[in-house]
């Protein structure tokens, strides 16, 4: 009986949550897009344009690293047609969402990309990063908004080519800029840039691990600094989200410069107020990247 009534409930929830997608959509006539973190926003927002609501569900001006939803960010992505997520163990919490009550579709924006292995049995989420996986990522997105509202598949498929074209574009320039600069490492605060590195040909050099929260030990702040000493490194870089006080003080005991790299897992308000996008960002770090390693 207990079982019955158990089986009886969960119809009943799965109807009625069926409903309320059909009923979200015939409501605004868009399909609900959540992504996680902002490259995942930029995409489905180049590539859904007027036919999609889309909300980052990570505030502006947080490092991913740093943020754990509430219930009431969880309960707001019942709502939700589309879930876009990077996976990884960034952010995975968005999976517990997914068993019960949501029929929303996920799509883990990683899909298709060789993940970097890190010790213990971790790896390194830091995808989007590298331009070359941004195209494997659009992809994903795409298909996703595909999937769920075939009837407007032209405007998708026609709004990703432009996209396409803006992320081949941007790794051509990679490419060819990083190629070119005598120096192949760069010494950055967590291993954000790691896939760029595989992509391009570079040694990332990081002061702490995969996660932007930890606080670096002594050792490691000298370590730093000699390397920097060792190899003439007259330029290391800070991120806009998290602390740059381990690298100053690393740059002051080297006597090195430092530059801004952006991981570009939120934007900050100020980025956001000057209409920086992905691709601005990127091409940013690409500048101060080709100074650093000139
Ligand atoms: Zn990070």
């Amino acid at each position: 009986m207990k079982r019955f009534i158990g089986l009886a409930l969960i119809v009943i929830l799965a109807l009625s949550f069926m409903g309320c997608k059909r009923q979200s959509v015939a409501d605004t006539g868009k399909t609900t897009v959540y992504t996680t973190i902002y490259p995942l926003y930029f995409m489905a927002k180049e590539i859904g344009g007027d036919r999609i609501d889309v909300t980052n569900i990570i505030p502006a001006g947080i490092s991913a690293h740093e943020w754990e939803p509430g219930t009431r960010d969880m309960a707001r992505l019942y709502e939700a047609d589309l879930i876009i997520y990077i996976g990884l163990d960034l952010d995975s919490w968005i999976l517990k969402t997914q068993s019960s009550d949501s029929n929303a579709i996920y799509c883990k924006a990683s899909e298709n990309i060789e993940p970097i292995k890190e010790e213990g049995n971790t790896v390194n989420p830091h995808v989007w990063l590298s331009p070359k996986n941004a195209l494997i990522m659009a992809d994903n997105v795409k298909k996703a908004l595909v999937d769920v509202n075939q009837s407007d598949s032209a405007y998708f498929e026609a709004n990703y080519n432009a996209l396409r074209q803006r992320l081949e574009e941007l790794d051509r320039q990679y490419s060819e800029t990083l190629s070119n600069v005598p120096r192949k490492s760069f010494v950055v605060y967590h291993k954000a840039f790691s896939y760029m590195a595989r992509d391009y040909g570079l040694e990332e050099i990081t002061v702490i691990g995969l996660d932007d929260e930890q606080e670096p030990s002594l050792a490691q702040i000298s370590r730093g600094i000699d390397y920097c000493k060792a190899n003439g490194i007259k330029y290391i870089f800070a991120e806009p989200l998290v602390t740059s006080k381990p690298m100053q003080t690393i740059a002051a005991g080297a006597g090195a410069q430092i530059l801004t790299l952006n991981p570009l897992d939120g934007l900050t308000e100020e980025e956001e107020k000057n209409g920086d996008d992905y691709i601005s960002i990127m091409q940013e770090n690409l500048k101060n990247l080709q100074k650093a390693l000139e």
